[in-house]
């Protein structure tokens, strides 16, 4: 087995240097989320958008469901990846970070993303009810809710398609016995459910805060 890989700063630096290079506008929301303090910890990171671009680029997905937008970095490097007849639908009941969100969607001139801004529960009984389906569907929201969002999302997806999930590690914490916070404890319910569940496979990758791609089986 080879060695394991300290993931220095240095070496994140040097992955992001050597990969996709980001457009003009990806680096603006960075920038633009840095000066939000603490809140930045809701974007994910430069690699897990490189590698949903890379996901969607690879399987040929064309809708993509985003459950959490923030202030759209994640929302438009997917829309990025998707051919020009691909769609996202972004749910965020959040409508400040929305409306900036939008602003810089509007700046990149990416008319693929459709904003609904309500909680997410509510769009997601709608779609299912209205049988909309999904190539892809990202979750990146309040954690409380993660288990029903990610039960209504399977209804939406076919065989074959994509569920992603983020901060399925929690820091690293979720793997240490000694923290039993409520919100360590709800992902490693989640994660813990997810093993079990049959519908999917499911592949955990130490990527930002960890991601969880499920295939619907
Ligand atoms: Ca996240």
């Amino acid at each position: 087995m080879p060695k394991k890989l300290d993931l220095t700063d240095n070496l994140e630096q040097y992955i992001i240097d050597n990969s996709e290079p980001l457009t003009k506008v990806q680096k603006e929301i960075i920038e633009y989320n840095i000066t939000l303090g603490d809140q930045k910890r809701l974007q994910i990171s430069v690699s897990q958008a490189q590698l949903l671009q890379s996901l969607i680029k690879a399987s040929g997905v064309k809708k993509i469901l985003e459950i959490g937008s923030f202030t759209g970095f994640s929302a438009l490097s997917m829309a990025l990846a998707l051919p020009s007849d691909g769609s996202l639908i972004s749910l965020d009941k959040n409508l400040e970070f929305s409306k900036k969100a939008k602003v810089f969607y509007e700046k990149a001139n990416e008319n693929k993303i459709i904003q609904i801004i309500k909680p997410a529960l509510e769009s997601l009984n709608e779609l299912k009810n209205s049988k909309t389906k999904f190539d892809l569907v990202f979750i990146d929201a309040d954690k409380e809710n993660y288990l029903n969002y990610y039960n209504i999302c399977i209804d939406l997806i076919d065989k074959g398609r994509l569920i992603i999930i983020d901060n399925v590690l929690w820091h690293g914490e979720v793997a240490d016995g000694s923290k039993n916070d409520k919100f360590t404890s709800i992902i490693r319910d989640f994660n813990k459910y997810l093993k079990q569940d049959s519908r999917v496979s499911k592949n955990i990758i130490p990527v930002g805060d960890g991601f969880t791609i499920c295939i619907k089986k």
